[in-house]
């Protein structure tokens, strides 16, 4: 928007997402996946060079930098919170 727009004031997607980020608390975790989206390389498949399905090496060559990333945002350390707070607890059951 900010290329498309240079006379308005819109701040880049970089600080957008930094306020977002700074305003919800949610910070996204990121993972290496595959290029095609069909795996992340964590847990089992953490030490895999190449992805289970497809010919596709999980770094672009000659590099250390994954081809792909997964934005994951970890959401139960913020639901732990209402279910010790006994009012949201029980608006959470209904
Ligand atoms: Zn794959």
């Amino acid at each position: 928007m900010c290329f498309i727009y240079p006379s308005t004031n819109i701040p880049s997607l970089r600080l957008t997402s930094s306020h977002v980020v700074f305003l919800s608390g949610l910070e996204p975790v990121l993972y290496n996946c595959c290029i095609n989206s069909c795996c992340c390389y964590l847990g089992p498949n953490a030490d895999l060079e190449c992805c289970l399905h497809y010919d596709a090496s999980q770094f672009c060559p000659s590099s250390c930098i994954a081809h792909q990333k997964f934005f994951y945002i970890p959401t139960i350390p913020y639901l732990v919170p209402f279910y010790k707070n006994p009012e949201m607890h029980a608006k959470m059951q209904y």
